[in-house]
């Protein structure tokens, strides 16, 4: 049996360890904090990420380790790394988890980003403006994530309120990007190099909160999406990657504009579970493995939405055709993920139809409404 040891304890963790079961595959996780979606079934190591003891057990009693929590310190990765396999690799996590780093990650690889700039002093949040020019976003570098530590710059007296909200940490400027949709490329990449790349998918927002992926991206021209396709290969093979990764990018006018990766399974990959040929989780085991990649084809269209602060009946949720629950064994707390509904179709209206169907057997909007 191989075991892999697994960096966090969350939902994406507990897919993982699912997708792991039938092909063999158990998981340990090792994450810090008390309560954690993968307890139902899987072991988890309660420690803190440096806690070097702890951290060489779990290396000694698994086969290789990965993460699905990309705040996971990069010490702990490269520690880790010594004793056993890591991939993604540490270097993906580093990059990922500063937001100028991987800007200035992307402008070397030729992705197009937003025009940006570090920001460590209210001087050059002032630079930072004349050179970019408003509407602008500033963000703290790390640790931001689903929208939180980050501003809208709308006028010249925003300035003084977002820098005392945001300036104890450094921060990055970026114009703001008109963009028509926002999608993510996810694509995974074996240890033997060998990669597959899913269909682009077209994501909704609210409140910072992705609700909604459609999948293959119904609204984007094919050209976009073999463009996206590219630049997916280009991180994986700068960063020696093997994993899954996902890269977020918005489509404005006939441009992709990067904005962010992540070096681990994704929220807007969630439909691959019924709505691919092989799920994101799978493929991330397989590609850490060395084993051959599953492929990323559609079977259908599906659509993906989440559910934030509340969980519907589930017999409600299942009286719609084509809907596949899944319940992520978590506390409800408003703004919090507790689970998501893929519905799948034959064909992109269909699974619009489905959407609607659920919306009104279940009232989820209404309930994501108490935290817009
Ligand atoms: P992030 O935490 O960087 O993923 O940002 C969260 C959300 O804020 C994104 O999904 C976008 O909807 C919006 N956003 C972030 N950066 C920009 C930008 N430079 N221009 C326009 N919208 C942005």
């Amino acid at each position: 049996m191989t075991t892999i040891g697994v960096l966090g304890g969350g939902q994406l963790g507990r897919m993982l360890a699912l997708a792991g079961l039938p092909l063999g595959l158990r998981c340990v996780f090792y994450d810090q904090a008390g309560e954690a979606p993968v307890d139902a079934f899987a072991r988890r190591v309660i420690a803190p990420y440096d806690d070097e003891a702890r951290l060489a057990e779990l290396a000694e009693s698994v086969d290789l380790i990965t993460y699905e929590f990309e705040n996971v310190p990069v010490a702990t990765a490269r520690f880790l790394a010594e004793r056993r396999p890591v991939w993604p690799p540490p270097v993906a996590l580093e990059t990922a988890q500063d937001r100028f780093v991987e800007k200035s990650f992307f402008l070397r690889l030729g992705i197009p980003t937003p025009p940006f700039r570090a920001v460590d002093s209210r001087a050059d949040l002032d630079a930072a403006v004349a050179a970019i020019g408003l509407p602008a976003v500033l963000k703290t570098r790390r640790m931001g994530y689903d929208g939180k530590g980050q501003m809208l710059l709308r006028v010249a007296g925003d300035l003084d309120d977002a820098w005392s909200r945001l300036g104890g940490a450094p921060l990055i400027l970026e114009g703001f990007v008109p963009f028509n949709y926002e999608v993510s490329v996810l694509a995974a990449r074996s240890t033997t190099g060998e990669v597959a790349i899913y269909p682009l998918i077209q994501n909704t927002h609210r409140a910072g909160l992705l609700r909604l992926s459609l999948a293959p991206a119904p609204d984007v021209p094919p050209d976009l999406a073999a463009r996206a396709a590219d630049y997916a290969r280009r991180v994986l093979a700068a960063l020696d990657y093997a994993g899954v990764l996902a890269i977020e990018l918005f489509v404005a006018g006939g441009d992709l504009v990067a904005n962010e990766m992540a070096p681990r399974v994704h929220n807007s990959g969630h439909w691959t579970i019924e709505g691919a040929e092989t799920s994101q989780f799978e493929n991330h085991l397989r590609a850490i493995l060395g084993w051959p990649l599953g492929s990323t084809a559609a079977v259908g269209a599906s659509a993906m939405v989440n559910l934030i602060g509340a969980l519907p009946p589930a017999p409600a949720v299942l009286s719609v055709e084509g809907a596949h629950l899944h319940v992520y064994d978590k506390a409800t707390r408003p703004g919090r993920k507790v689970g998501h509904v893929t519905l799948r179709a034959s064909d992109m209206a269909m699974a619009r139809l489905r959407l609607d169907r659920l919306r009104a057997a279940t009232g989820i909007e209404s309930a994501e409404s108490a935290i817009d």
